[in-house]
């Protein structure tokens, strides 16, 4: 990278990563294995749609295999090419080594923008892709299992668990080929919420440290903490959502593909949802301003900024006049490596991607496990548990009556103790404790070496570092 030149989006990973490596004592050949992507496959085909054949060209990309199965997302976007695939495919590695799931790095993408096609199009569009994958054995439940990305949601998912099912007719355990699916297709509860609630829960983890906080610049707690978020999709709408109704957050900005709405009282994630879904954009919502200029409103004054849309918007042209103290990266990649320097030498801290967004594969991996083990999660104990608590609370009260004691217990602490947790409880606990445990990994590296000033060269030291030991355990 020359000085004024932006590196590729595959380019800012390894230049990333290379940072990291420097401050690592890993063997050269180690170090080029984990960083190579290990093979992308390139698909042309064709689906005879509106009278004629339309040619559509997708990948699938396999970093790592460290570990199987690989496990990445499969975008839908124009802007999809091998390089981003690439390096979507390298994050996928370092995020899952980060927050210790099990899964090798890989990434899909197809070059399609999926509003131009109707339902029952795409739907052809994505079984015919689904068929040059599980042809290779690119989507496999012991070898490679794909989710939703950008572009993509449950419906496709299950679109592809079915077309595998179709191929694979013998395979007991083919829900597991996909995850991301809907909850009466295989999903679990909570995984589509999962990427946003994970950006909350990280972020609720930073505001536990004092010392972290002070880095930023910032005091407090998250109440009344200034945000702004650029992308209200899957991931910007259920972040924003769970900070503005659960944390207290004021969402003075949302940036969209139309523009931006700024509001200085705080804007209604719903409602502003349920516009774009009516309307296609944000212009024309009745609350807040209106600006047609959405990539400027990133360089808004506020607490907290969360680009969760696409990659490479805080780049060396605008990173300088970034004033978020805070940055999250709820999106993949979206600060390139030239704007990373820029702002670390301002002091923004940034919480990094392949941490603040990993609450997708997170939930993911607990769906592929109950896939496999075929039950629910919290249907084997639940009852039990509660007949245990039930047990404590009928002693209390036999004590309370027989001494004349008067005991009462708190209003509600009955009805909450007693019940036993469900799936979706269940996936929010797995959630947060992992997003604590991955969170305090980093901070340690971060707090505790002189020469890491920035919490992604510690989470890539952490995620490498996990990433060779496998390797050393295989004998490499
Ligand atoms: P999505 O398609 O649901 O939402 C993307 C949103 O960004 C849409 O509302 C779109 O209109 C908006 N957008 C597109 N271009 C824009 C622009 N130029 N300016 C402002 N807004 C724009 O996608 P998603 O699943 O929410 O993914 C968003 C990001 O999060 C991606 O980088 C993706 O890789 C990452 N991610 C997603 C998941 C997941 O579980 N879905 C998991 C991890 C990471």
């Amino acid at each position: 990278m020359t000085a004024n030149r932006e590196p590729t989006f595959r380019e800012s990973v390894d230049l990333m990563f290379n940072r990291a490596v420097a401050l690592m004592d890993l063997s050269p050949g180690l170090e080029e294995k984990i960083r190579v992507c290990n093979a992308t496959y390139t698909v042309r085909f064709g689906v005879r749609l509106r009278g004629q054949i339309q040619t559509f060209t997708g990948y699938r990309s396999v970093h790592s295999e460290h570990m199987e199965p690989v496990k990445g997302g499969i975008r839908y976007a124009m802007a999809v090419n091998q390089d981003e695939v690439e390096a979507l495919a390298a994050l996928m590695t370092y995020k899952c080594a980060l927050v210790e799931v099990p899964f090798g790095g890989s990434k899909g993408g197809l070059r399609i923008d999926p509003r131009e096609w109707e339902e029952h199009e795409l739907e052809q569009i994505t079984r015919r892709f689904a068929y040059e994958l599980i042809k290779r054995d690119l989507i496999h439940p012991a070898q490679n299992v794909p989710a939703p990305d950008m572009g993509t949601g449950e419906r496709e998912m299950a679109w592809i668990a079915d077309q595998y099912k179709r191929m694979a007719t013998t395979d007991i355990n083919y829900r597991a080929c996909v995850t991301g699916k809907p909850v009466n297709g295989g999903g679990i509860q909570g995984r589509t919420e999962a990427t946003g609630r994970g950006v909350q829960y990280a972020l609720q983890e930073f505001f536990r440290h004092p010392g972290d906080i002070a880095a930023a610049g910032l005091s407090g707690t998250l109440e009344g903490k200034r945000v702004v978020v650029q992308g209200l999709g899957n991931v910007g709408y259920h972040a924003a959502k769970f900070l503005s109704e659960e944390d207290g957050c004021k969402i003075i900005a949302i940036v969209e593909r139309d523009g931006a709405l700024i509001s200085d009282e705080g804007l209604e994630v719903e409602a502003v949802r349920g516009w774009i879904a009516r309307h296609g954009g944000v212009s024309g919502y009745p609350e807040g301003t209106y600006v047609s200029d959405g990539a400027k409103v990133l360089e808004a004054d506020c607490d907290i900024l969360i680009p969760a849309a696409l990659e490479g918007v805080i780049h060396l042209g605008n990173a300088a006049r970034i004033r978020a103290p805070l940055i999250i990266e709820a999106a993949n990649g979206p600060v390139t490596a030239g704007a990373d320097e820029i702002l670390r030498q301002k002091g923004t801290v940034i919480i990094p991607d392949m941490y603040a967004n990993a609450g997708g594969v997170t939930v993911s991996y607990f769906e592929w496990v109950k896939n496999l083990s075929h039950i629910r999660f919290g249907r084997i104990g639940r009852r039990q548990e509660e007949a245990r608590h039930q047990l404590i609370v009928n002693e209390l009260e036999r004590l309370s009556a027989d001494r004349g004691l008067g005991w009462t217990l708190s209003p509600g602490f009955k009805e909450k103790y007693l019940r036993g947790a469900g799936e979706l409880e269940l996936v929010r606990s797995g959630l947060d404790d992992t997003m604590r445990t991955a969170y305090q990994s980093m901070r340690e590296i971060w707090h505790g070496r002189e020469d890491v000033t920035d919490l992604r060269t510690a989470a890539y030291m952490v995620a490498i570092s996990r990433v060779a030991a496998s390797y050393r355990a295989m004998g490499l």
